[in-house]
């Protein structure tokens, strides 16, 4: 039976999908991995938590484990798919309020981690004091004996249950994903895309590329998502926002929207109003998919919940198309 949390939801195979409440409801997720073998035993269990949030999802997190029958104390990693701080911005409060976990990061992202300055200047830059302020609070450091850096095929052991790491760059180069082979499913932090639960129809899920700062790299991200399908994946665990299902269907769907999204990109790419051009095109594109799986939206509704990501996949384009010209 799955069980009721306040801020959580039970996906199954000891999965759970915490609220974080940035932005809005049903946007932003950590994820909470416990070993399914010692179920039911509480004290007994190994958590693994996969990305935090901000700092203000950390009380989620940790009334979710309480609830769980667990406490702080049995968190053995937290896991960062990439460094973001939609992802990471919390990584440094609960690290402090779990004091046996280690940190498993890509290497690109570690000594951020561990000294979080640039990361802090570099989310100024995208989003302005007033917004890192309010959203993210003050980015606390890890100590750097406390961080583990990872490598493909690093296996991470919680008391049997085994979950697998490995790189996938083109939404960031300091991305990976997760491999739990226990329910099929595979975490890809932003890597396989957004997929919003206010635009789920009876076809299914809607997914859609995000080609946020800094380092977005079509390629790069055809080649993840690759990999990503090689393991044969029942369901994938999105980030913005939980967990979907019918794999090849996001696949294709993801393939699709990212092909239009480069051809976007280079059309305008010299045009000095690039910027508002690729937001209508996006927005248009985002619409006419939406439209495809039999969204009924308004076209201001559907503004509304992708305005934000239209944004930042802008400049994120503007800064791939600056880099090739380079
Ligand atoms: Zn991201």
């Amino acid at each position: 039976m799955l069980r009721s949390f306040e801020f959580a939801s039970d996906l199954g195979f000891d999965i759970y999908a915490v609220d974080t409440g940035f932005v809005r409801p049903e946007f932003d997720a950590s994820y909470i991995v416990a070993n399914r073998n010692k179920a039911g035993t509480g004290l007994e269990m190994s958590l693994a938590v996969i990305d935090v949030g901000p700092n203000a999802a950390v009380l989620r997190i940790l009334q979710t484990i309480q609830e769980l029958g667990c406490q702080s104390t049995q968190v053995a990693y937290l896991i960062l798919t990439h460094i973001h701080l939609d992802h990471a911005g919390g990584a440094g409060l609960l690290m402090q309020k779990c004091p046996n976990a280690k940190l498993i990061v890509h290497p690109r992202g570690a000594r951020h981690m561990i000294d979080p300055s640039a990361l802090i200047a570099s989310a100024l830059a995208v989003h302005g004091q007033d917004h890192v302020d309010q959203e993210y609070g003050r980015i606390l450091p890890i100590p750097a004996t406390r961080v583990i850096e990872t490598f493909d095929g690093l296996k991470i052991d919680l008391d049997g249950r085994v979950l697998e790491c490995f790189a996938t760059p083109g939404h960031a180069k300091h991305h990976i994903s997760i491999w739990d082979k226990l329910s099929l499913g595979m975490f890809t932090g932003d890597t396989f895309g957004l997929s919003y639960r206010e635009f789920d129809t009876d076809q299914g899920a809607f997914i859609m590329p995000t080609s946020s700062p800094v380092h977005f790299d079509p390629q790069a991200l055809r080649d993840s998502l690759q990999k990503i399908m090689q393991f044969k994946p029942n369901r994938i665990y999105v980030t913005h926002y939980s967990a979907v299902e019918n794999v090849p269907r996001l696949y294709q769907n993801f393939l699709r929207i990212l092909s239009e999204v480069e051809v976007l990109g280079k059309r305008f790419a010299l045009d000095p109003q690039r910027h508002d051009l690729f937001k209508k095109g996006l927005l248009s594109l985002y619409i006419q998919e939406l439209r495809m799986m039999g969204c009924e939206l308004s076209e201001a509704r559907i503004d509304e919940l992708l305005g934000m990501d239209i944004e930042l996949n802008a400049q994120g384009m503007e800064i791939w198309l600056d880099a090739l010209q380079t």
